[in-house]
């Protein structure tokens, strides 16, 4: 499920630069087996849930890049959607990839909305670098975009709401004072 349709030159027409790219690429996927899903663990859009890549072209959802090196095409000027047997939208596995239309895509999309993006878990390290980011004046959004989380879990996470026994800091409701209030 994309929104954007036309993509024209994706991928370098020279061919050592191509290689490159393509090593490049795939070193941000864990591919296993042919059948398998092949996860993208690098940039992720939060918005959408779906990998990206940033070529020259521009940035670019991961699984299009992945089955534009597979079939060598250049101007892509279809949908590219998953197939029904793949569990997840950071799906890279070209074999799990297929061209589609205007039509296909919009179900595929109505299907998509139905599930969650997939949650990323954060390890213990990475909820400190949070809290630390936060006290050292980093915005939430910010935070929430590097993370690949969404706001609301940063606020949870630096209000003690959310990861206490790692970071330690108790959840306090705000009492407003009505004398503050009125001076
Ligand atoms: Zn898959």
């Amino acid at each position: 499920m994309e929104g954007r349709v036309k993509y024209q030159n994706i991928l370098p027409r020279d061919p050592d630069k191509l290689e490159e790219y393509r090593k490049r690429f795939f070193s941000h996927v864990n591919a296993k087996g042919d059948d398998d899903c092949w996860l993208w663990n690098f940039t992720i859009n939060p918005k959408t849930g779906y990998g990206c890549f940033t070529l020259p072209a521009g940035t670019v959802t991961a699984h299009r890049i992945a089955y534009a090196l597979e079939h060598g095409t250049n101007d892509l000027d279809m949908y590219i959607l998953h197939s029904d047997k793949c569990t997840s939208r950071l799906c890279v596995n070209p074999r799990h990839l297929r061209a589609g239309t205007a039509s296909e895509n919009s179900k595929q999309a109505f299907a998509a909305g139905m599930l969650k993006p997939p949650m990323v878990k954060l390890s213990k390290e990475q909820v400190l670098d949070i809290v630390l980011l936060y006290a050292a004046g980093a915005k939430q959004a910010d935070i929430a975009e590097q993370f690949n989380i969404s706001q609301s879990e940063v606020s949870q996470i630096v209000n003690g709401l959310h990861w206490q026994d790692v970071t330690g800091i108790k959840y306090q409701r705000r009492r407003f004072n009505k004398k503050q209030l009125t001076q």
